[in-house]
């Protein structure tokens, strides 16, 4: 369209008569504001007179409500007036509104997501810090001692959910994408007005407290806790979840989003290890102990490089007859300055890292070849057990791998067992079953570790092919001085015959111990009143020494 110098319409195209509605008739020889005077004020108003006034193009883009469009104007000054070119931008308006929420959201529960939750944690930051500075700068009378200023705090909540995944695995992802949208309900209705969600990761959630008072983020972390362990209702399934919760507080936990947001995890990750259901405060100790893990990390990987890895094996006798009955393969490593460390010093973070399939691997690999070994120089081996995690007893091909290794090693599959722990089956029973199967399949038989320190549900032991149970130690411990002790015990073994199992009691460390699981009729035991975890050097001059049991 073209105005006159008296703002008149002097010409209006089809285009223009299409977008404003209006035909040209209309328009023609009125003035603009007397037509339009909801644009006076407007950024069009302005830019088209600062136009006028300059001589020079100006362009903007402003929203034109009564029409409810985005329009792009481009106004060209010349003697006669002024020519405008409008250009309807509300669809390239719209999508990158859309990209910018979704940039800032989560496309599943619509609550912000990572980005958007650094930014916001900068700025609460800036703005506390901010506070701070000025609450310092109030002058004070001389030698009067300045209060420490109350710094309104900045507290981050880091929200990882307990066994989320197993609700996934069982009930597939769309059941759990909407128990994630329900929680994030949930956790929106938890909010106070200045307070922030986020979903940072799958089942990650971070809560920012602004002006925070002291106490606050651990009532709220209770509060967390408490809103989450409400059931859900999902498809028609109760659901219960839990929740670990990490907390850093500004300004003694970071000076940064990223910091806080770091530590907060790291927190989080600590509760995670105390057992879950809880929450931490991030301090410094525990930023040491992420510096050591870290360091640990990075030492394992020249561990595995250097060779530093060794093996050393523990006796497992037969208690009828007092055969040797087996061994047990507990991993040790060499460390250059820390000496030799048992798997307590640093399984957890191996088991969390990308070496823990390699250092399995590795483990399976030196017991073939010490087995051969020890053959070679003309010893009867018994039976050697190996522990395996829950990644890799469900890794697929895990049998023929095994097989392969030990047919390489020219030892037969008989003298190989594998342990794995309740917990370990009960992370993916189908699975676990499958792979045990395998094994049998193999001839590699399998003892379930440590039983009776996890779930115990003694319904999923029918479903398994394993051939021994491991008595958990802590009920070895209290033989002869807990009454209740033996009857346990008593009952492991009962349950264990009427499947077809054998037993195994492992911690054995005195003789009443022993004498007592004889009597109850335990299979065998393991323990340092019967032999320590020893080198395989050493071990070979047991073996040397002692009757191997065969066929149980
Ligand atoms: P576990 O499988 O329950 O192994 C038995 C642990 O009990 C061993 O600790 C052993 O030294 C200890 N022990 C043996 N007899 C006695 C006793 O009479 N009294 C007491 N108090 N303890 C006794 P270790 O070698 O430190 O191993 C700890 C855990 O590390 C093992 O527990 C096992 O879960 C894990 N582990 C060991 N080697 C490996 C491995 O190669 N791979 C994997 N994934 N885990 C391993
Ligand atoms: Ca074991
Ligand atoms: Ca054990």
């Amino acid at each position: 369209m073209s105005l006159d110098r008296e703002w008149r319409f002097a010409y209006v195209n089809q285009t223009m008569e299409r977008l404003l509605k209006r035909s040209r008739t209309d328009l023609d020889g009125r003035g603009i504001w007397e037509c339009y005077p909801d644009l006076i004020g407007s950024a069009y108003y302005r830019t088209f007179h600062e136009a006028a006034a300059s001589g020079a193009s100006r362009t903007c883009t402003a929203y034109y409500v009564p029409l409810a469009c985005w329009f792009e104007a481009r106004a060209f000054p010349d003697a006669n007036g002024l020519t405008v070119l409008f250009r309807d931008v509300s669809r390239e308006r719209q999508q990158s509104a859309q990209l910018e929420y979704h940039a800032d959201h989560d496309y599943l529960t619509g609550l912000a997501n990572r980005r958007r939750c650094t930014q916001v944690l900068a700025r609460a930051v800036a703005q506390a810090a901010e506070q701070a500075a000025q609450a310092q700068v109030a002058v004070l009378p001389a030698g009067m001692q300045a209060q420490a200023p109350q710094a309104a705090g900045v507290v981050v909540l880091f929200v990882d959910l307990d066994r989320f995944k197993e609700v996934n695995d069982a009930f597939g992802h769309a059941v759990g994408d909407t128990l994630l949208c329900k929680v994030a309900e949930r956790f929106r209705a938890l909010l106070a007005p200045s307070a922030f969600v986020a979903r940072v990761g799958g089942d990650e959630f971070v809560f920012i407290l602004r002006d925070a008072r002291p106490g606050q983020a651990e009532r709220f972390a209770g509060t967390i806790l408490a809103g989450v362990s409400q059931p859900f209702q999902v498809d028609g399934h109760t659901l219960l979840l839990g929740a670990s919760v990490g907390i850093a507080q500004w300004p003694e936990a970071g000076d940064t989003a990223d910091t806080l947001l770091n530590h907060a995890d790291a927190a989080m990750y600590a509760a995670k290890a105390a057992g879950r259901f809880q929450f931490r405060v991030f301090h410094l100790d525990l930023a040491q102990g992420l510096r050591q893990r870290l360091q640990l990390r990075a030492d394992l990987h020249a561990a595995m490089a250097d060779d530093q890895l060794v093996l050393h094996f523990q006796p497992q006798w037969s208690l009828p007859d007092g055969r040797l009955a087996g061994a047990e393969a507990l991993l040790r490593w060499q460390h250059p300055t820390r000496g030799l460390l048992p798997p307590a010093a640093f399984l957890d973070v191996l088991l969390e890292s990308p070496l823990e399939p390699a250092v399995g691997l590795w483990v399976m690999r030196a017991v073939c070849r010490q087995i051969a070994a020890w053959r070679r120089g003309g010893l009867t081996v018994p039976r050697i057990s190996l522990n395996l995690s829950a990644r890799q007893l469900v890794m697929p091909g895990l049998a023929g791998l095994l097989a392969d290794l030990a047919r390489e090693h020219e030892v037969p599959c008989g003298l190989l067992d594998v342990e794995v722990t309740e917990d370990t089956l009960m992370t993916d029973l189908d699975s676990a079953a499958a792979a045990l199967d395998e094994l049998r399949h193999c001839g590699i038989s399998a003892s379930l570790d440590d039983f009776g320190s996890g779930y115990s549900s003694l319904a999923y032991l029918t479903r398994l092919p394993v051939v021994t149970l491991k008595i958990d130690r802590s009920f070895v411990a209290v033989l002869g001085s807990a009454p209740e002790a033996l009857a346990v015990i008593r009952g492991v073994i009962a349950l264990a015959r009427s499947l077809g199992m054998r037993t195994l009691a492992e911690g054995v460390e005195t003789h009443v111990q022993q004498r007592l699981l004889a009597e109850e009729g335990c299979d065998a035991a393991q323990g340092y009143l019967l032999g320590r975890p020893m080198p395989a050097a050493d071990f070979a001059v047991v073996m040397g020494q002692s009757v191997v049991a065969r066929g149980d």
